[in-house]
């Protein structure tokens, strides 16, 4: 394969931190070429699972997303889709790229949303040991009120891989908004905390999502037997782990846009963005 060499003295982004100081590096358009990391990833046949969650009223978004993700997700390599309902019933069916294939699994539902989004982990950690890690290589575990609008490769692949929120990229620790209270299990203090990460999206090798996903369903319930709920739930609890166990890569915000914070010159391509949302009416019953 012929392609530029590497130069030590020509960062090819230099206005953008390309690297944690624990050494995993940072995703940005730009600084990888998708032909070296393709003929990697073809080397190894790796196996994808995406697994996304469209209970109640949710199962609106799945339609765009699958369609947006058989365009954009992992193109040419094998994709399994797992998709995660109470409403079996209400899915259409989707006519999928080659290599690609589904399943369509009925769970329970909760009550309330808070509980629908943070029992997701109590969901993939049971599925990581049952199944995910007889059927695929990595996980990548995404809301489903996004929209793939871009090329999303195996650039995003690694151990375990959070993505920066759109929303703090230039924010000082003091304005991360993680869980301030001591007492909950989610608890980060104001001078610690590296990025805030989203809890749309994350991923990784399938034993080490099956750790963070038993993390962060053991806080959650530590938490529930104190009667105490992380600010921002799942997210919350995301956000400790990573603090401790610090992912292997980061995706810049690129990977998780929301237009609601506009479109900075920084970030080049959104390939992944939210979808605007009435949340009174999407989370009623
Ligand atoms: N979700 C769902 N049904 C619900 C509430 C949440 O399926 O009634 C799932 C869905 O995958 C959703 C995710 O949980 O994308 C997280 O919830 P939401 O997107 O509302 O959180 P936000 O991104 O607004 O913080
Ligand atoms: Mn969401």
């Amino acid at each position: 394969m012929l392609y530029t060499k590497p130069e030590i003295t020509k960062p090819p982004r230099t206005v953008v931190l390309m690297l944690t100081s624990w050494l995993a590096p940072i995703v940005w358009n730009g600084t990888y070429n998708s032909d070296i990391l393709n003929a990697q990833f073809h080397q190894r046949k790796v196996r994808i699972g995406l697994t996304v969650f469209a209970i109640k009223k949710y199962v609106i978004f799945l339609k765009n997303f699958i369609e947006s993700a058989e365009k954009f997700f992992i193109i040419g390599h094998k994709v399994h889709y797992y998709i995660f309902t109470d409403r079996t019933q209400d899915i259409s069916k989707f006519s999928l790229g080659d290599g690609r294939s589904m399943d369509i699994i009925e769970v329970k539902s909760y009550q309330r949303w808070q509980d629908i989004t943070m029992r997701r982990m109590e969901i993939i950690w049971n599925y990581s040991l049952q199944r995910f890690i007889n059927e695929v290589d990595y996980l990548v575990c995404a809301d489903v009120d996004l929209i793939f609008s871009d090329h999303v490769g195996v650039e995003i692949l690694s151990d375990v891989f959070g993505v920066i929120h759109p929303g703090f990229f230039g924010a000082s620790r003091k304005e991360f908004t993680h869980e301030r209270r001591p007492q909950s299990e989610g608890y980060i203090p104001f001078d610690e905390g590296d990025f805030y990460y989203t809890g749309c999206y994350f991923g990784g090798r399938v034993q080490e999502i099956y750790k963070l996903a038993n993390f962060c369903n053991n806080a959650m319930l530590a938490d529930k037997a104190n009667n105490i709920e992380a600010l921002w739930h799942d997210e919350s609890y995301l956000n400790k782990y990573f603090l401790h166990y610090k992912p292997t890569k980061l995706l810049s915000p690129e990977y998780a846009w929301n237009y609601y914070y506009g479109s900075p010159t920084l970030v080049q391509r959104k390939r992944l963005v939210h979808v605007e949302k009435d949340f009174k009416t999407i989370r009623s019953k």
